[in-house]
């Protein structure tokens, strides 16, 4: 899938004074905006030149000509494309603005940080989990190769030795060397991949925080895991396709019930997962204002600051974290790139605690699966496997809360506008309260809208028979027949897929 330039905003560069073009300092929300529009059209001129990775774009030079802004704001939208990981400024001879490979690591951890900050609970993690890494391991089985048994033995044989408390050459653990992040990257969908990474990340951090303290704990827990994993393996190495997917299910049954199993483990409400140190992510090469970055928005969600707050002022900042004032406003960029937080000006100003928002993440991820020419098909057997799991969710949240049964009642009715196609399937999502669904459900509309815009998604949306479709669905829900329901949510996919691609 390729994204399409239509729907770009055009620039109005014209409009533009001498004060901006000579601004300094902070910028103004006005050149912001102009930043970010910058930083989408060279999105897209990469996108059009199709990921020419490693070719120069152009130097600062020409590219302050070629846009006609100023030098400030070119080098915030040069910002946000590192933080995308779409290009990197070169310096040097032959430098200039160049093309990059976007990774799924980063990609995935703007979704991680987006999770943690909004709160999501082990229950949250493992019904995503249920739903993913079982059709992970079924499709992994589906297309092994050589090299793919390699790293699986391998992945194994590490475990094996790690629980004999042998000393393993291969190098410290990874989230790679995980073997469901690996099931992830070998079922050869894309989406799937970056979602499981997100969930292990997740699943890492939740486990590493203070509620799993003893060893002695976790030491049979990981025992079993090994045995499980292995043969989780072996089914995945002989193609049995049933096996795999049956056998990763219910270790994630055993999984879970060993997460639930001390009543200090298990979370009645929803909780914040922890925030961590920030220590693991400096392995990985981040620069200082990532770290600082990183470790602000610890303290903002670990310490309860509510939206609207002032954090602390630049001053404030910089005595307490120690960093020059450069590093400092380098972080605060990353900061309100997240929307996480956002500095104000002038009196009684600071830093001020915002809602957060995944949009950034969002086109983050829509960027690196274009990167990755992830295909329709990928797109629908997630989408699939997501949407039957919200849908049994709400249907027993709809069963039990009149509410939730009138706000989905009010979702058909809600006109035949372009947004009503998915109205009716994000007020699902919303309804059966899981937040990691809620999040990829709401990527994959993303998808499915810049995969679809060439045809007209309004009349699709105002189709007496999407209506109807979506009518029988919620019947069911409301019905409590869990059964019709995801028959029906299927069936209406299937046509769905049929139609638009
Ligand atoms: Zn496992
Ligand atoms: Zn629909």
């Amino acid at each position: 899938m390729r994204l399409s330039r239509e729907g770009t905003p055009l620039l109005g560069i014209a409009g533009w004074g001498a004060d901006e073009r000579e601004g300094r300092g902070p910028l103004s929300a006005g050149s912001e905006k102009l930043a970010s529009q910058v930083a989408r059209k060279i999105e897209d001129q990469i996108i059009d030149r199709r990921w020419p990775v490693g070719e120069v774009l152009g130097s600062e030079t020409e590219l302050l000509e070629q846009f006609g802004v100023s030098r400030s704001v070119l080098r915030e939208a040069i910002r946000l494309l590192e933080h995308l990981g779409v290009a990197r400024m070169r310096s040097g001879p032959g430098g200039g603005l160049v093309v990059c490979a976007p990774s799924a690591s980063s990609s995935s951890r703007a979704l991680v940080i987006y999770l943690q900050y909004i709160g999501i609970s082990t229950d949250d993690l493992l019904q995503a989990r249920v739903l993913l890494e079982p059709l992970a391991a079924r499709l992994a089985a589906g297309a092994v190769t050589e090299e793919g048994i390699d790293a699986l033995r391998e992945i194994v044989r590490k475990e094996q030795a790690q629980e004999l408390g042998q000393e393993w050459v291969g190098g410290p653990n990874a989230v790679e060397d995980d073997l469901h992040v690996a099931l992830g990257r070998m079922s050869g969908n894309a989406v799937l991949q970056l979602f499981i990474e997100v969930v292990a990340l997740l699943t890492a951090r939740n486990v590493r925080s203070e509620d799993y303290p003893e060893m002695a704990v976790l030491a049979p827990a990981q025992s079993a895991a090994t045995t499980r994993h292995a043969e989780i393996a072996d089914a995945v190495i002989t193609g049995d396709t049933a096996a795999a997917e049956i056998r990763l299910s219910r270790h994630l049954d055993e999984v879970r019930a060993w997460m639930l199993s001390s009543p200090d483990r298990r979370r009645s409400g929803r909780m914040r997962t922890r925030p961590t140190d920030p220590t693991p992510d400096t392995s990985v090469g981040r620069k200082l204002a990532e770290v600082i970055a990183g470790r602000i928005h610890n303290d903002i969600t670990g310490d309860g600051w509510q939206i609207g707050e002032v954090f602390g002022s630049e001053p404030d900042l910089l005595a307490r974290y120690g960093v020059s004032r450069a590093v400092l406003r380098e972080s605060i960029r990353i900061l309100e790139h997240h929307s996480v937080a956002r500095m104000r000006r002038g009196a009684g100003g600071g830093l001020v605690v915002l809602a957060p928002d995944p949009s950034a993440s969002i086109r983050a991820i829509a960027l690196y699966l274009d990167f990755e020419e992830m295909s329709p098909v990928h797109l629908h057997v997630v989408r699939e496997s997501i949407e039957l799991g919200c849908v049994q969710a709400a249907t027993g949240a709809a069963a039990q809360d009149p509410e939730a049964a009138a706000r989905l009642r009010a979702s058909l009715g809600s006109g035949t506008g372009a947004g009503a196609a998915s109205n009716f399937h994000t007020e699902l999502a919303a309804v059966a309260d899981n937040p990691v669904l809620a999040l990829f459900l709401r990527i994959i509309m993303e998808l499915w809208a810049r995969h679809c815009r060439t045809k007209d998604l309004s009349t699709i949306a105002a189709d007496a028979e999407v209506r109807q479709a979506h009518g029988n669905i919620l019947e069911a829900v409301l019905a409590g027949d869990d059964g019709l329901a995801q028959h029906r949510m299927r069936r209406h996919l299937q046509e769905l897929a049929v139609r638009w691609d």
